[in-house]
This record gives C-alpha cells, structure tokens and sequence, in this order.
C-alpha cells in the first residue's frame, strides 16, 4: 500500500478533483491524503484575523464568499451531462445523491465556522476553524469518487492523527488507531484522510503546521510501513533551485533522506520541514511527482548517496543574527551554556552557529520574541543583532574528505557578502548567511556556477 498525498493546487478546482480522481483510482488501494483546496486555508486565516479583530461583519462576508466558491465547486463537480437516456438517468440520480451529500457536508463545516463568529474568539477556535478546509476536500473527493464508482472510505484523521506534549506525533495511538480505522473498512477500493489536521494532547483540534499535509503522509506512511510515499504537487519534483526566484531550474532525478531533510529545512517549499524524518526512520521511499504531468519521473528520495555531485539550492528567509561577546573567555564553557539555556528557556530554535575565541553568533526566525532573548544574553556579554537576513544552504555530497566541494559553493557566490558560514555539521550541506536583498542574486549565482557550467 501507498500513501498518496495531494496538494492545495491539486484539489484546488472541481476539474483538478475530477484529475485526482482518475488518477488515484488506476493506482490500487491506496491511502489518499488531501490538503484544503487552493486558497482554502488562507482564506480561513483571515476569517479568523477578522473573529481576532472583532470584526464579526469581516468573517461573516468571507464565510459567505468562501460558499459560493464550493457550491460552484459541487454544483461543477455533479454537472452530468443528460438525463434522457436509462444510463443517463441512473448517472443523475447518482450524481443527485452524492451533490446533496457534498452540500451536507460543506454546508456542516461552514455553519461550523459561523457558529464561532459570536462567540469569545480563543486560539482553540482558530484551530477549528483552520481544520475545515480539509474536512471540505475530502468529504468532495469523498463524494465524486463514489459518483464514479469507487469504493472510497474516509478515514478520519481526527480519530487516528494525535501529537504528544511535545507537540511530536504520538505514533503508537495513530498506528494503532490508523490500522483499526482501516481493519473497519476492509472492503474499500481506497482510502482518504485529511492531511494538516490533528488532536493534541489534550484531545483538542490542532495542526501540523502550515504545509503540514506533507508530514500527514509521512507519518501515516510510518505508521502502516507503507510502500512508498508519494507527494503529488503542481511542479514535477525538487528543482535544483528555487524555480521562484531562478529561471531554468530543473528536477533532481533522487535524494538522499538527509539532502531532501536539509532542503526541505532549510526553505524548499516543495516539503514541509519535518516530513522527511519518519520516512527515513522507516526507510520508505518518498517521491515528488506533478499532478498535471503525472507520467513524469519526479524526485525519488530514498536511502542512496551519490558521490561527487552537488544536487541543489534553497533559501531560508525571515532570519536574525544575533551576535553576543564575552569579555571573559576563559570562562568559554559556562558562557556557551549559558547563551544556549536562554534559547532553550525561550523555546527558540537556532539554525547556525559559528563561535570564535571572543564570542558567539547565532541564527534564528525572526520573530517579536527576540526582544526578550536579547535582553536576557545582555546579562552574559555584549549583544549585536542583524536582521533581514537568509540563510542560503548548498546540498549534495559534502562530506570533509570531499576536497573542493565546499569551496565551489563558496566561490559562487563571488563577492556577496557573507555574515556566515556553518559547515561539517551534517556531511550534506553548507549554509551561508547573506542579506536579505542579496538573496535572488546568491541564488542566480549558485546556478549559474554550480549547475548551468558545460
Ligand atoms: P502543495 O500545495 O502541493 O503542497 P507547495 O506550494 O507547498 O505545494 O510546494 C510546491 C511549490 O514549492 C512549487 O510550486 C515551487 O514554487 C515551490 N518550490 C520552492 N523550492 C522548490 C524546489 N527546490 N523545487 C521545487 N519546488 C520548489
Ligand atoms: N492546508 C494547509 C496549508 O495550506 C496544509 C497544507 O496544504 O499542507 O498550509
Ligand atoms: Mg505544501
């Protein structure tokens, strides 16, 4: 068994639905996870800005907005062609009754999302009204499929997708929970779940993240050892570059777990962040296809390296470099402790670090929260910031051994200015820290010198 994982754009219109659903029912019993269509979850985000802003009269007219977009969605999806002939009129009939299905359930997720206008609006409520756009797309994939025939049952990922205190997957309860879901249905020709949404530890409605379909596949992959992972999107696999930003990137024919992990980390958006890692720990290969141009080979990422290559180029933005100085460096182990514990105490992530004998500097999201954790390193030594800064990362084999790769990458990027570079961390990549503006030009440049040389 496969689990197949569509994107917004996949799903994001009744033809695209109609294209998916050909698709996965050619493919054998699968395990469909859905996002929320195009848009979908956006449009959800500024529902809620507005509940936030107290702005009842704001959501009220984007709920309303968002209707008319899913009825002509279903009123597209169950337009059959004529009732005048036998087979004609049974079609209708069935596209009748699964219309009124689709409506019931859109039409359930939307009152929802209505029934939390007036109330005092808390961040559980987000979350909830977050997870309707899921539930929309599958219950619409749900309801064509079993228009044209296909056996589909939903696997709710509310009942079986839990993360722990830690906010991690809580993978014995799904894998348990997963499998008794699917031992219900056992006669199904496939299965759909939504991806993005979950419980928490308290049992309340959560997310995954942003983006965070990708790492629903990948868990629920793991969870019933599955064959393969395959996330379908709207371009045909990991670009060796940011197609967004570089002109003629092309797709890299494999990866190692660790190179996708270190690109997906480090900004590519094909992949959520943490979708890598239970793949990996379970060794089962994931692979990058395109929607529109299925019979493309795409990227398979899998447990291979392939020596002497470098493979590709991705861009983190939003960060700050924050720089402190010790005045007392023979006291360097307890100083070090002590920056590191203030990140930790504020539960904020570093990406690099490069120290040297007078002090420390560090890379982290820019966010509100930096105020605090600036304030607190002052107590250690003297704290310089600079901000608007991207962390360009260069993946492939980048093993120590491997003399000259490293210095390829930094040779590329001529004279943009470095703040910093973290290398020998992992044997897959080099990141350089380099201003904000000089970002597209670092990445043309990485192209041009690292990929488009004959
Ligand atoms: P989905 O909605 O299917 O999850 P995403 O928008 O999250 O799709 O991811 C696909 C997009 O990722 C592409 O359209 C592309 O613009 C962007 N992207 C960024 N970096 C890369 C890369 N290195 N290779 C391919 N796509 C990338
Ligand atoms: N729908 C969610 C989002 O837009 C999750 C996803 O698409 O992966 O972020
Ligand atoms: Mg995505």
């Amino acid at each position: 068994m496969k689990v197949l994982k569509f994107g917004g754009t996949s799903v994001g219109s009744a033809e695209r639905i109609k294209h998916v659903a050909r698709l996965v029912s050619t493919r054998g019993c699968n395990i469909i996870v859905l996002s929320a269509m195009a848009g979908t979850t956006n449009t959800l985000v500024d529902i809620c800005n507005y509940l936030y802003k107290k702005n009842q009269a704001g959501a009220r007219e984007t709920v309303n907005a968002m209707q008319s977009r899913y009825e002509q969605v279903i009123a597209e999806l169950f337009n059959t062609p004529s009732s005048g002939t036998r087979g004609g009129a049974m079609m209708s009939q069935a596209a009748t009754e699964m219309r009124e299905k689709a409506t019931a359930d859109v039409n359930r997720c939307l009152s929802y999302i209505r029934s939390l206008i007036d109330v005092d609006f808390t961040e559980t409520d987000e979350k909830e009204i977050l997870a309707q756009g899921e539930l929309m797309s599958t219950a619409l994939m749900l309801a064509y499929l079993k228009f044209t025939g296909v056996n589909a049952a939903m696997l709710p990922a509310l009942k079986f997708m839990r993360t722990d205190e830690n906010g991690e997957p809580d993978f014995k309860y799904i894998t348990v929970r997963l499998k008794r879901l699917i031992a219900m249905n056992p006669d199904a020709d496939l299965y759909i779940t939504q991806g993005f949404i979950s419980r928490n530890e308290y049992g309340d409605i959560d997310n995954l993240q942003r983006g965070g379909s990708d790492y629903t596949a990948s868990i629920v992959g793991a969870a019933i050892e599955a064959d393969e992972i395959d996330i379908w999107t709207d371009i045909d696999g990991m670009h060796n570059n940011d197609p967004r930003y570089v002109q003629g990137t092309r797709p890299v024919s494999e990866l190692h777990f660790e190179e996708a992990a270190e690109l997906a980390y480090f900004g590519a958006k094909i992949l959520h962040p943490a979708c890598v890692l239970p793949a990996r720990l379970h060794n089962i290969p994931i692979r990058l296809l395109n929607t529109m141009e299925p019979e493309k080979p795409g990227t398979l990422i899998h447990n291979v390296s392939v020596r002497n290559t470098i493979k590709a180029v991705s861009a983190k933005d939003d960060i700050t470099c924050i720089h402190i100085k010790s005045g007392r460096m023979f006291l360097a182990y307890s100083f070090l402790l002590k920056v590191f514990e203030t990140f930790e105490k504020h539960r904020m992530p570093i990406h690099m670090v490069a120290t040297s004998e007078v002090g420390v500097s560090v890379t982290v999201d820019s966010s509100p929260a930096l105020a605090a954790i600036v304030d607190e390193l002052k107590n250690f030594g003297t704290v310089t910031t600079d901000e608007d800064m991207t962390i360009v990362c260069v993946v492939g084999d980048l093993n120590w051994h491997n003399g000259g790769m490293a210095s390829r990458a930094i040779e590329a990027l001529g004279d943009i200015p470095v703040r910093m570079i973290s290398y020998g961390g992992s044997t897959y990549n080099i990141a350089m820290l380099v201003r904000a503006s000089d970002k597209i030009d670092a990445l043309n440049r990485l192209s041009a010198s690292l990929f488009n040389k004959n």
